[in-house]
């Protein structure tokens, strides 16, 4: 008897503790992650699991008009990023637009002849000077008529506060006006009105701004950002680290690279993990090997994940000079990266980087550094 409720108690031990072992911060990353990766594949969007392709130089999306140009540039060419992605706000905006305002069109806005669509997908092309450009992308919700013809589309963004919103951002209202041009253009249809709204992540309060189609800020402003964006990219040039809104800054996924963070890095071409550099998120540096197969793990992002150098090769810092290899701790990652042997003898040597393991005679990338 007493035998039998050590035992059983030693079992809701093991049955405790297993329970707790699963139930972890990792666990739940891992789950989330494959849930995402199945749920792309159950969408017909296989193409959201891999890294995103470079896009041509003359395609733009509806959501990145107006921004700064060198941050698209690195986000177009892949150049991995520095923060990981805020996917909480994602998942709020999505569930806000489904669970919240899209039931509040259908049961509170449209009426017996008006009807909501969750998206259009539109396809514009403009002729500038600098040949044709395409808007392409899908749209937020679109209030139609029984014919499925686009009377007013939306464009729904959410923040925490809406407290001080007095009116839309200019990006925003890009947005709005290329689903306008490019919906009228597919619905054979002059369409001049949409609605950009607000949504509070910390109340749950709506702000509505009715937009109307302006001739003279599309084309003096958002074309012509399209244009001076395409030439960039066709002449392969990094444009200048000044965007329209300093608050872009702030929030960008490349501000080492730029010149903006607090290394000495500035004006980096988009290839390579930043040498010196170990702040970069686990799965930006996977994402960005995994896309990348001619790219190294540098050595302090081998340092500071060490099951990823058994995984990717790694590069190394040595010195030409003395013949060493360094240690990344030996490198200080603010300035020039110089050999800590050499200075001992007065002598000032600039490592490099190559590949210690693997296939060691291959050449090391080491672009990014300076
Ligand atoms: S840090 Fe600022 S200037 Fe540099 S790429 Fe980012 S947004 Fe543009
Ligand atoms: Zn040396």
């Amino acid at each position: 008897m007493e035998r039998a409720s050590v035992s059983r108690s030693e079992e809701s031990e093991t049955t405790v503790r297993s329970l707790l072992e699963r139930f972890s911060q990792t666990q739940f990353r891992e789950w989330r992650q494959e849930r995402r990766y199945r749920q792309n594949i159950k969408n017909g969007q296989p193409y959201f699991n891999g890294p995103s392709t470079v896009p041509e130089p003359e395609r733009h999306s509806p959501s990145q008009l107006l921004q700064c140009h060198r941050k698209l540039v690195y986000r177009q060419e892949n150049a991995p990023e520095e923060q990981s992605d805020p996917d909480g706000i994602f998942w709020f905006g999505s569930r806000f637009e489904e669970d919240l305002l899209f039931p509040f069109l259908e049961e509170a806005v449209t009426d017996s002849t008006t009807y909501i669509q969750n998206s259009i997908w539109i396809d514009h092309t403009i002729q500038t000077d600098t040949g044709k450009l395409r808007i392409k992308g899908s749209t937020d919700p679109v209030i139609v008529d029984s014919e499925a013809v686009p009377v007013l589309p939306t464009e729904v963004k959410t923040k925490d506060s809406i407290d001080h919103i007095s009116e839309p951002n200019a990006h925003h209202r890009a947005q709005l006006h290329a689903y306008l041009r490019g919906l009228s253009e597919k619905f054979d249809k002059e369409l001049s009105d949409g609605v950009l709204v607000y949504g509070s992540r910390e109340s749950l309060d709506l702000k509505v701004f009715h937009v109307s189609f302006d001739e003279d800020f599309w084309s003096d402003v958002v074309v012509k950002w399209a244009e001076t964006h395409t030439e960039y990219r066709i002449n392969n040039k990094l444009p200048p680290d000044k965007p329209e809104y300093d608050w872009e800054c702030r929030f960008c996924n490349y501000r080492e690279r730029c010149g903006k963070g607090n290394t000495a890095y500035s004006h980096s071409s988009p290839q390579g993990l930043l040498p010196g550099i170990a702040s970069y998120p686990r799965e930006k540096v996977v994402e960005y090997l995994d896309a990348h197969p001619d790219e190294t793990l540098t050595p302090s992002l081998a340092e500071q994940y060490p099951e990823l150098a058994e995984s990717y090769p790694v590069s190394s810092w040595y010195c030409g000079s003395c013949n060493s290899e360094i240690h990344p701790d030996e490198v200080d990652p603010s300035g020039e990266p110089l050999c800590p042997k050499c200075a001992q003898v007065e002598q000032l040597s600039v490592l490099f980087l190559r590949q210690s393991n693997r296939n060691p005679s291959r050449k090391v990338q080491s672009e990014g550094s300076k």
